[in-house]
């Protein structure tokens, strides 16, 4: 599915990462970049927020034409004002993994065709503790369309 997200490092503004094409809810990219971190650690936040990616977790990014098409376009510095049509982000701290989603009072906003709803804000769905053990993805998922 194409679920657009961004993966970032978190500042104290916001946030400055990489556009993430694919499969970016929680149950797909967020447990896959939890569980990448517990094997590479901190280069593989820096190695995910450095391209422009398709699908980071079969390596194929826009930016380098890892892509099947061989397509290449410019890496470009995804933040808080990116209107990429992202409906999560990853944004990493030292020691957390900041979940947000894409809300509208408090409700998820599904983006179509990578247009960005205006109206729209970045809303805390979980912080995971990146040492710490780790977390029920499906239930992230579900809290929020309560
Ligand atoms: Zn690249």
């Amino acid at each position: 599915m194409s679920t657009r997200s961004i993966i970032a490092i978190q500042n104290k503004t916001g946030f400055k990462g990489g556009y993430h094409h694919w499969d970016g809810y929680p149950t797909g990219l967020g447990e896959y970049l939890f569980d990448t971190f517990q094997e590479d650690g901190w280069g593989m936040v820096e190695k995910a927020t450095s391209h422009s990616w398709s699908s980071f977790q079969s390596e194929e990014c826009h930016c380098c034409g890892t892509m099947s098409d061989g397509r290449r376009e410019k890496f470009w510095v995804a933040d808080e004002n990116s209107e990429c049509g992202a409906e999560y982000v990853y944004a990493f701290t030292p020691t957390h993994m900041n979940i947000y989603g894409r809300k509208i009072d408090g409700q998820q906003v599904i983006e179509f065709f990578g247009m960005t709803t205006p109206n729209a804000q970045w809303d805390l769905i979980a912080s995971v503790d990146l040492n710490g053990k780790k977390p029920d993805f499906n239930k992230i998922e579900q809290e929020q369309y309560v």
